[in-house]
C-alpha cells in the first residue's frame, strides 16, 4: 500500500530523472521523396540528429533528405512565416519549444531547444526599453508586470539545454535539405518534458499560410473568435489560444488601415481606433456605399465635414453645412465634447436632464488617425439601395444598442418587397438619440446613400 506522501515523493523522483536528461522524439514532418520526386512523405528526423558530422559537400539523395518543393525559397520572412513554423509544430508536439537562428556563413538555421540560453535580467530590461512601445499614450510609465521566463536562471546554476539541429540551404539547387547525418544533440536536460497542451504555440508559427488564410476567411465571414480557434486548433491539431487568434483578427483589420496610410508614416498600432477600422473596411468592400459625418477642431473652430463613398468607389470629403442644431444638442457641441474643446454653442451649458443623457452617452473612441472625430456614420450595399429603389413603398426602422464595442446605437432600415420578405438596406452608427442626429440621418444620409439610380 502506497501512501498519499510516498506516491508524490515517488512522481518527484521520477520527473527529477526525467530532467536530468531525455531524448526528443520522434519529431514528424514531411519531406519530399527525393529531389526530383516531390511525392510528400511522413518522416521522423529525430534520427538524423546527434552523429558528429558536418554539413555534406556535396548534397544528394545519397546523404539528405529534401524538403518539399513549395518550400523553396530563402528570405527573412519566408524562414519565419514556413520553415520555423513546420519544425515548430514538430517539437510542439514532442513536448518544447524551439528557439530559431538563420547563421548566413554556413547558410543554415539553427535550432535549439528555447532553455538552452540564460535568462538575464539586466540585458532583457535593457532590450525592453530599447524597443518602440506600442502604446496609445506613450508618456505613461508601463504598468510593472509580474513577467515570467521560461528560461533557466544563471543564478541558480543550472545546466543549459543541449538540444540543437541544422537545417541547410542548398542554394545552387534552391532547395532546403536535413542532412541524413548531422551534428548536434537530441538530449534535454534541466527540464522535464511537457505535456503539448501546456506549451504555446506561436500563431505565425502553428498555422500554414493556407490555414492563415482559412483564418482570414473565417473573420470575413463573421465567425467567432471561439469557434475560429476550435476550428483551427481542430484541424492542424494545436493548442491555440483564443487571445491569439482574437489578436490575429484585430491585427488583419489594422492592416487595411494600414494600406490605406503613407508608408512612411505608419502610426503604432495602437493608435488606431475603432473608427479607423470600420471606415477602412467599408472603404475596402467594393459594393459598399458610405456616408459619414466627421468634425475637425482648428484654432477653436469646429468644422463639421461630410466624407462619401459613392457606388463607383470615389470618395469625396466636403465641409457639410446643413443646419441641424436642436434644442438639446448639436453636432458642434457633441464634436466640442468629443474633441475635449469648450463647446462653441451656449445651448450645450442651459439644458437640463436630457443633456446629461446625452453626455454619457459620448462614445469612448471616435478619434480618426487624420485628428478628426467621426460622429455618424451611414452606409448600404449595391444590393441594398437596387431593392429599396424597386419598393421604396415601406421603410421601417429601428435602432438597437450594445451592438458595439463603442456603445454606438446601430440604426437600421428595412424594407418589404414583392414577395411580403423583408430586407435591410441601410445601417447607420448613430453618435447618440439627440435629434440631430436623427435629422441628419433621415436628411442627409439615406437622400445620399439613395439617389434613386439603381434600377
Ligand atoms: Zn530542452
Amino acid at each position: 500500500m502506497v501512501n498519499y506522501k510516498e506516491a508524490v515523493q515517488r512522481l518527484g523522483e521520477l520527473l527529477e530523472k526525467e530532467a536530468e536528461e531525455w531524448s526528443a522524439g520522434p519529431l514528424f514532418i514531411k519531406i519530399a521523396k527525393s529531389l526530383t520526386n516531390d511525392d510528400e512523405i511522413d518522416f521522423d528526423f529525430s534520427i538524423t540528429i546527434g552523429h558528429d558530422k558536418r554539413r555534406p559537400k556535396t548534397p544528394s539523395d545519397e546523404n539528405c533528405y529534401w524538403l518539399p518543393v513549395n518550400i523553396n525559397e530563402n528570405s527573412a520572412t519566408f524562414r519565419e512565416k514556413n520553415i520555423y513554423g513546420i519544425f515548430s509544430v514538430a517539437c510542439y508536439h514532442a513536448g518544447f519549444n524551439l528557439v530559431a537562428n538563420w547563421m548566413k556563413r554556413e547558410e543554415c538555421v539553427v535550432f535549439g531547444c528555447n532553455r538552452k540560453r540564460f535568462h538575464n535580467e539586466e540585458r532583457n530590461k535593457d532590450q525592453m526599453s530599447k524597443r518602440p512601445r506600442n502604446v496609445k499614450d506613450q508618456s505613461k510609465e508601463p504598468a510593472q508586470r509580474d513577467r515570467k521566463t521560461v528560461r533557466p536562471i544563471k543564478e541558480n546554476d543550472e545546466e543549459t539545454c543541449k538540444f540543437s539541429f541544422r537545417v541547410y540551404w542548398d542554394s545552387d539547387k534552391e532547395r532546403w535539405f536535413l542532412p541524413k547525418q548531422q551534428s548536434g544533440s537530441l538530449k534535454h536536460c534541466g527540464h522535464g518534458h511537457f505535456d503539448s497542451k501546456l506549451l504555446r504555440l506561436e500563431a505565425k508559427h502553428g498555422l500554414s499560410a493556407d490555414e492563415q488564410k482559412l483564418a482570414s476567411d473565417c473573420f470575413q465571414t463573421k465567425n467567432t473568435t471561439t469557434g475560429t480557434t476550435n476550428l483551427l486548433n481542430y484541424r492542424n491539431n494545436i493548442g491555440l489560444e483564443r487571445h491569439q487568434i482574437q489578436y490575429l483578427k484585430k491585427k488583419s483589420k489594422n492592416d487595411l488601415v494600414i494600406n490605406d496610410m503613407d508608408p512612411d508614416n505608419v502610426p503604432n498600432t495602437a493608435e488606431i481606433t475603432a473608427a479607423d477600422r470600420t471606415l477602412a473596411i467599408l472603404k475596402n468592400k467594393p459594393n459598399v456605399s458610405f456616408t459619414a459625418l466627421t468634425a475637425e477642431c482648428s484654432s477653436g473652430l469646429i468644422t463639421l465635414k461630410r466624407r462619401k463613398q459613392s457606388f463607383n468607389n470615389s470618395v469625396t470629403v466636403e465641409e457639410f453645412n446643413m443646419e441641424l442644431q436642436d434644442d438639446t444638442d448639436s453636432p458642434e457641441d457633441f464634436a466640442a465634447r468629443e474633441l475635449g474643446v469648450d463647446a462653441p454653442f451656449s445651448t450645450s451649458t442651459s439644458t437640463g436632464g436630457k443633456k446629461s443623457e446625452n453626455e454619457r452617452q459620448v462614445p469612448k473612441n471616435l478619434h480618426l488617425k487624420n485628428g478628426q472625430v467621426l460622429l455618424a456614420l451611414a452606409w448600404t450595399t449595391d444590393g441594398g439601395r437596387r431593392e429599396f429603389d424597386m419598393f421604396p413603398e415601406i421603410v421601417f426602422g429601428d435602432a438597437t444598442e450594445e451592438t458595439n464595442s463603442e456603445e454606438r446605437p446601430l440604426y437600421t432600415l428595412l424594407g418589404k418587397d414583392n414577395m411580403n420578405k423583408s430586407f435591410g438596406h441601410t445601417w447607420c452608427f448613430m453618435p447618440s438619440n439627440a435629434k440631430w442626429a436623427y435629422s441628419w440621418f433621415f436628411e442627409d444620409a439615406v437622400p445620399t446613400l439613395h439617389p434613386g439610380t439603381a434600377c
